[in-house]
C-alpha cells in the first residue's frame, strides 16, 4: 500500500510517498518558491533524482507537477493522501477523515494559525482533485497536546476570552513529540504508550513538552508557535509589557512587533549574525561575543524549561532531543545538559560528541534520567494515521 504525505505550506509543497509494507519513504522531494516565476523542484526516487525549475503559479500547479513525477516514477497506486495541519483547534484529538465539515473546521482555526492553516486548505483541495477516489486524511500538529490539563492551556487571563474566543495554549510539534516519545518508550523497553519524561524538539521552531505515560501534559508554545523557547528568529517568552513599551515609546505598530517577534529576534536578533545555529556556532568559535551570549541565552531557555517539566511531572524515565538542533548539536546539547547532573542527568562527554546519526543513548549508564537522541519523523506518524483511519473505514 502507497501513502502520500503532503505539508503545504505558504510558498512550498513537500511531498513523501511510503510504502506501508516497509514503512519506509520510497519517493520525496518539495516544491519552493511557488507562486513566483522562478519556482524550484527537487526530487528523489529509488534510483535517481531532479532538480528542475518548474512552472507552479499556485499550489495546484505544484501539485500536478508532483502527481506526473510520481506516477513516471512508481508512484501510481497511491492509496490514501494524507495532509500536515497545523492547526486543529480544540476541536481534533487525532487525524481525521477529511469531509466538507472537516473543512470548514480547518477554515475556522485559520484565525489561531493565519500563516499554515489557509495554506493547507488550499493543498488539501488542490490534492482532491488530482486524487479524486482516495481518502484524504488530516493530522494535526496541535493534537496531542489536547491532553493537557486546564491548569496547563490555560492563560491567567479573564475566562470570557477563553469561553467565547477560544484563547488558550494549544501547543504545536505535536506529531514529532508523539514519535519520539513513542520511540523512547521502545527503547526503554516499554510500550508504545508508556513514556514519562520530557522531549526536546529543537529545530528552527522549539518546544518542549512534558509527557505522563504517552500523554502530553504540558508543553512551552502555545497560543501561537511565539511562546516558550528561544528560537531561530522568535523571541519565545518575553514579558508583554515590552509591546507597550514599543508601541508607546517607539511608535511601532502592531504589524512590526510581529515582524520582530517572529522574524527578528532569537539566535538571530540576540547574535546578529543568522538564525541559523551552525553559523552563530562559527561566530563565536570565532570569537563574536554576540553570538557567544545568543548560544548561552538559547540553553538557558531550554535548561530553565527542563527544570519546569520535572517538576510538572515529579520523575523522568529520559530526555529525549530531536530535529535539527537536538540531532546535531553535541556543543548545544553539552551547553543545555552539563550543569544539570546534580539533578540526575548525567551527560556522557564521549557518547554526546559522538557525531553518529540514528537513535543513541548519551548519558552516562548510571544516570538516573537516561538522555537520548531520537531523530524525528512527523511524515511516518502522518503516513500511519492516515493508514490507520483508512482501515478503519474499511473494516466498518
Ligand atoms: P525546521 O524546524 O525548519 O524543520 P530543522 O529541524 O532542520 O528545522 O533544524 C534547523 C536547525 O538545525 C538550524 O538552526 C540548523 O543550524 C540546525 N542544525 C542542523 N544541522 C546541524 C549541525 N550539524 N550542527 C548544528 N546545528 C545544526
Amino acid at each position: 500500500m502507497q501513502i502520500l504525505v503532503l505539508n503545504c505550506g505558504s510558498s512550498s509543497v513537500k511531498y513523501h510517498l511510503f510504502d506501508m509494507e516497509t514503512e519506509r519513504d520510497v519517493a520525496g522531494g518539495l516544491v519552493e518558491r511557488v507562486g513566483q516565476a522562478d519556482a524550484l523542484a527537487t526530487h528523489r526516487w529509488a534510483g535517481g533524482s531532479a532538480r528542475e525549475e518548474v512552472a507552479a503559479a499556485d499550489h495546484r500547479a505544484a501539485l500536478l507537477h508532483i502527481r506526473e513525477v510520481l506516477q513516471a516514477h512508481g508512484g501510481d497506486e497511491v492509496a490514501a493522501v494524507g495532509h500536515r495541519v497545523v492547526h486543529g483547534g480544540e476541536r481534533f484529538v487525532q487525524a481525521a477523515l477529511i469531509t466538507p465539515e472537516v473543512e470548514r473546521t480547518i477554515e475556522a482555526c485559520a484565525v489561531l494559525a493565519p500563516l499554515h492553516n489557509p495554506h493547507h486548505l488550499v493543498g488539501i483541495r488542490a490534492a482532491r482533485q488530482f486524487f479524486p477516489q482516495v481518502p484524504h486524511v488530516a493530522v494535526f500538529d496541535t493534537a496531542f497536546h489536547q491532553s493537557m490539563p486546564e491548569r496547563a492551556f490555560l492563560y491567567p487571563l479573564p475566562y470570557e476570552l477563553y469561553q467565547e474566543q477560544r484563547i488558550r495554549r494549544y501547543g504545536f510539534h505535536g506529531t514529532s513529540h508523539r514519535y519520539v516519545a513513542g520511540r523512547a518508550a521502545r527503547l526503554l523497553g516499554r510500550d508504545q504508550d508508556d513514556f514519562t519524561g520530557i522531549t526536546c524538539h529543537l529545530g528552527n521552531g522549539c518546544s518542549l513538552a512534558a509527557i505522563e505515560e504517552g500523554r502530553s501534559v504540558d508543553t512551552s508554545m502555545g497560543l501561537t508557535p511565539l511562546e516558550g523557547l528561544m528560537m531561530g528568529t522568535r523571541s519565545g517568552d518575553i514579558d508583554p509589557a515590552i509591546i507597550f513599551h514599543l508601541a508607546a515609546q517607539e511608535q511601532r505598530t502592531l504589524p512590526q512587533i510581529d515582524q520582530l517577534l517572529n522574524r527578528q529576534s532569537g539566535l538571530l536578533g540576540v547574535s546578529g549574525v543568522s538564525n541559523d545555529l551552525r553559523q552563530v556556532q562559527e561566530a563565536a568559535a570565532g570569537g563574536s561575543h554576540r553570538a557567544e551570549l545568543a548560544l548561552e541565552l538559547y540553553a538557558y531557555r531550554v535548561r530553565k524549561y527542563i527544570g519546569a517539566y520535572l517538576a510538572v511531572l515529579g520523575r523522568a524515565e529520559a530526555v529525549v532531543f530531536t530535529a535539527g538542533v537536538g540531532e546535531h548539536s553535541s556543543q548545544m546539547r553539552r551547553r543545555i545538559l552539563e550543569p544539570l547532573a546534580g539533578l540526575g542527568l548525567v551527560l556522557d562527554a564521549e557518547r554526546n560528541r559522538d557525531e553518529g546519526s540514528g537513535e543513541r543513548e548519551i548519558s552516562q549508564p548510571s544516570s538516573p534520567v537516561k538522555l537520548l537522541v531520537i531523530p524525528t519523523n512527523e511524515e511516518l506518524v502522518i503516513a500511519r494515521d492516515t493508514r490507520g483511519i483508512l482501515l478503519s473505514r474499511a473494516s466498518s
